[in-house]
């Protein structure tokens, strides 16, 4: 079959967040609407078009962006190659530097550029305008168990590290019912956990007669809704409204990432972050009072701008405190567009270097006392790989179990097991 023939072949390469994975779910969405073909990511046929989703939240993920794109280029020279999301919004020239870029599209663009592309390459109907009403989402999560679902975009905050706001723009939130139809329409695929997702989703509705909470009692009414989790969430942004209708919500799982970002209120308050870290302790000890089984994880970052040996002990011992099941940890990274690219006493690369070393260390030793305390008892298991013998997925209160297959278990099943110990940071476990 010619080129001109057969459908026109495409794969999606995405780097970041859960926002981004979204993003580029909606592009498939799009394009496969128009008889597109996808292609998985390891899939070996040559793709026509290239789309490649970037992020910038540290100068890691930007090499990581710029290595993918040209190992794209490299392994496929014929195929049309896109870049869009967070770099290519900070930095066009520089991407569009780079050999082989076809295109740089911005991430409100997405959508058109899908419609666009298939009008050049006279593929699809002419009248396109019946494939797909604006704003309405995904019809697929390839690859996942879990179905991100997006409530939210941009971000008003202004934390004086971050480069969000600048390629994101300002804080805006989805019409209730488009999120509700995208729900419905996920649960019917058979998708048993929706995962709310957003740049700052605490600011969902902000402005309207309608929030997060609010949200939440409208998915958990939804039939046949298993699992909602509330993926990155602000921690000014926990209040007693919003843990009072998760601790209502039978779907509601009792799980929260808090990015907390350093333990030391001088650091936060040089960071421009809203909050103290004695609320953030209140905050978290109210979750475990409402929520049984409530677990925590965060994002902290190391080597701010003049981070003492004292700021640094505060955060350790803020993980201590807290009890995190999860750290993900950041180097300090300068982006040029934050303030605190132009602060005095920047850190060493090794000092940073150093500490995150030992951050990670504290925290895995702290995240396995957390997990030692379930040994015994029985948790419900969403199943998310599986091969021949080995079994993992995540529990409600989102920690990593693994357990033997057997021929009853399904990727995207539930399974109740007993936890037996705790290896390499996972409940190892049994079906009972
Ligand atoms: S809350 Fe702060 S760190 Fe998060 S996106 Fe907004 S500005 Fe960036």
């Amino acid at each position: 079959m010619t080129k001109e023939t057969r459908a026109p072949r495409f794969s999606i390469h995405t780097l970041g967040c859960k926002v981004n994975q979204y993003d580029s779910e909606r592009i498939r969405t799009r394009l496969l609407q128009r008889g597109f073909e996808s292609l998985g990511e390891d899939d070996n046929s040559s793709p026509d078009v290239i789309v490649v989703n970037t992020c910038s939240v540290t100068s890691e993920s930007d090499r990581k962006g710029r290595q993918l794109i040209r190992k794209m280029i490299r392994r496929h020279p014929e195929a049309r190659v896109m870049v869009t999301g967070c770099y290519a919004e900070r930095k066009p020239l520089e991407i569009g530097s780079i050999e082989g870029v076809d295109e740089i599209v911005a991430i409100q663009d997405q959508d058109a550029w899908a419609a666009r592309l298939a009008e050049e390459l006279g593929w699809g109907c002419a009248d396109q305008s019946h494939l797909w009403t604006p704003g309405a989402g995904i019809e697929i999560f390839q690859e996942h168990t879990r179905a991100f679902i997006k409530i939210q975009d941009g971000c008003d905050l202004k934390c004086t590290f971050c480069s969000i706001p600048a390629s994101r723009g300002v804080a805006r939130s989805r019409p209730v019912d488009e999120i509700l139809d995208e729900a419905r329409d996920m649960i019917d695929r058979g998708y048993p956990e929706l995962v709310l997702c957003g740049i700052c989703i605490g600011h969902y509705g902000r402005g309207l007669d309608f929030g997060l909470p609010d949200l939440i009692l409208r998915l958990n009414a939804l039939p046949g809704v298993k699992r909602i989790r509330v993926s990155s969430l602000e921690p000014q942004d926990v209040d007693d409204e919003l843990l009072r209708v998760m601790a209502d919500s039978e779907a509601a799982c009792p799980h929260l990432h808090l990015p907390i970002q350093s333990g030391s209120n001088r650091i936060l308050r040089r960071m421009k972050r809203p909050y103290k870290i004695e609320s953030f302790f209140e905050t978290i000890e109210k979750a475990r009072r409402m929520l049984p089984d409530f677990e925590v994880s965060t994002d902290i970052m190391v080597g701010f701008p003049d981070e003492t040996e004292d700021d640094f002990e505060q955060t350790l011992q803020a993980v201590r405190i807290s009890r995190f099941n999860k750290v993900h940890s950041f180097p300090f990274s300068v982006r040029d567009e934050a303030p605190a690219a132009r602060m005095t006493n920047h850190l060493p690369p090794e000092l940073i270097k150093s500490r995150r070393i030992e951050l990670d260390r504290v925290a895995r030793e702290t995240a396995d006392v957390v997990k030692s305390s379930y040994i015994g008892r029985t948790l419900r298991v969403l199943c998310e790989t599986r091969d021949e013998d080995r079994v993992t997925g995540y529990t409600e209160n989102y920690l990593r179990a693994e357990f033997p297959a057997n021929e009853s278990v399904q990727r995207g099943g539930e399974v109740t097991v007993r936890v037996e110990s705790v290896d390499k940071g996972r409940l190892i476990a049994r079906p009972v």
